[in-house]
């Protein structure tokens, strides 16, 4: 009798580019291990708890036998309508919610499907680089391949629609955007978003706008909805998440808005594979929705000072930033001398302060370094003090 079967990966999985920072998150282990006072500026989740009253209506919400029971995979009619209140108020776009919104289980879960429902074997996904890195990998298990499009320094950090290949543009079917973006913190005016539109009309393109980020900005400088733009809506949807915006990262909520028959196609496949958001979350998630602008204000408050005290210290380290007008990021090249990798290691080893590499964000990302806005004014400054002792 043979012992076992040949376990063996799917190709798709043996396909998935490396995983980038699996070596950090070695250097990681190894200094909190050895009791380094590790100032951690890798990650991109709030360490400001859920906001209360949030919490409170799910304690209610979850007492309420009509909870436990399977949701609609589409999400509450209420959760939804909560969703195109929202929308209306916030960038005056209107929205069916029965036809137009999406409830999801997290936005990545939604950005992880959506190619199963557009591309097939040999079509091409165009997705931002350095990005998000879902986006690829999304369109790999679909059976695609990802194009990158660069996002530059010298352009703002937008991609050059214009340098996108004729024979690219052929297989093209979808193209994901994402402003404000992660990890470069910069944001899209709107002759971007009105380019995307005209770039998705001549060459038949679905767009998805990932707005993760779209709460989290300074200097009340309010991040525009790309369904804000004139034929918008006939050509893409947005993928938004209760996650950054609320502290909600553990929750597992957010949406999907915007062209119906997109909005359809991505319902097709999560009624195939999921049974939707528990639904004492969506009700916890009208609660967040309603949130009033001032406990919002005091979020973007608190970042923006993290936001001052880490550029102003940078700049002064001599480091090459921009300030960031939007997301809890900010995007630094390299001091000479350094890549990605070896100024990450360099600041943990030196300083005890992590940040992320961004080449792990895609080939475009080398020569940057990411560092995320979620501990302390006061750790941040004692990161700089480090650093300043070093760089
Ligand atoms: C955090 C993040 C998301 C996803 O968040 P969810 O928790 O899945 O809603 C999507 N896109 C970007 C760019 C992000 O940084």
């Amino acid at each position: 009798m043979k012992k076992g079967i040949n376990i063996e990966l799917a190709k798709r999985v043996k396909d998935l580019p490396p995983y980038l920072f699996a070596s950090i998150d070695r250097m990681k282990q190894d200094a909190v291990s050895k009791g380094v006072d590790l100032i951690d500026l890798s990650v991109g989740d709030p360490d400001i708890p859920t906001l209360e009253h949030i919490v409170r209506r799910m304690k209610i919400a979850v007492d309420n036998p009509r909870n436990h029971r399977y949701p609609s995979y589409e999400g509450m009619l209420p959760f939804r309508q909560a969703v195109a209140d929202w929308y209306k108020r916030r960038f005056d776009v209107g929205l069916d919610p029965e036809k137009e919104v999406l409830s999801l289980i997290g936005s990545k879960e939604g950005i992880g499907h959506i190619p199963l429902a557009f591309i097939n074997p040999g079509d091409v996904v165009l997705v931002p680089s350095p990005g998000y890195p879902v986006y690829p990998v999304a369109a790999i298990f679909a059976g695609g391949e990802g194009y990158s499009m660069p996002l530059l320094k010298g352009n703002r950090f937008l991609p050059d629609l214009k340098a996108v290949p004729q024979d690219v543009l052929q297989r093209a079917r979808l193209m994901f955007i994402n402003y404000p973006n992660n990890p470069t913190s910069a944001t899209a005016p709107v002759e971007f978003y009105e380019d995307a539109v005209e770039f998705a009309l001549r060459y038949n393109i679905i767009v998805c706008h990932d707005a993760a980020y779209s709460e989290i900005y300074y200097d009340n400088k309010q991040p525009l909805s790309f369904l804000q733009i004139p034929g918008a809506k006939e050509v893409g949807i947005e993928f938004h998440s209760l996650s950054k915006t609320y502290n909600m990262t553990g929750w597992r909520i957010g949406f999907a808005v915007g062209n119906a028959r997109v909005i359809a196609g991505l319902g097709k496949i999560k009624t195939n594979l999921d049974s939707g958001i528990f639904q004492a979350i969506q009700e916890a998630g009208i609660e967040a929705l309603e949130t009033g602008d001032r406990l919002l204000s005091e979020i973007r408050h608190t970042y923006q000072e993290r936001r001052d005290a880490l550029y102003h210290g940078l700049k002064a380290l001599g480091l090459d930033i921009e300030l960031p007008e939007a997301t809890f990021y900010l995007w630094s090249s390299v001091p000479k001398g350094f890549d990605s990798s070896s100024f990450v290691a360099y600041m943990l080893d030196k300083a005890g302060v992590l940040a992320t590499p961004g080449n792990g964000f895609g080939a475009a990302g080398e020569g940057y370094v990411r560092f995320a806005m979620t501990v302390s004014v006061k750790r941040i400054k004692e990161a700089v003090e480090r650093l300043k002792k070093v760089i």
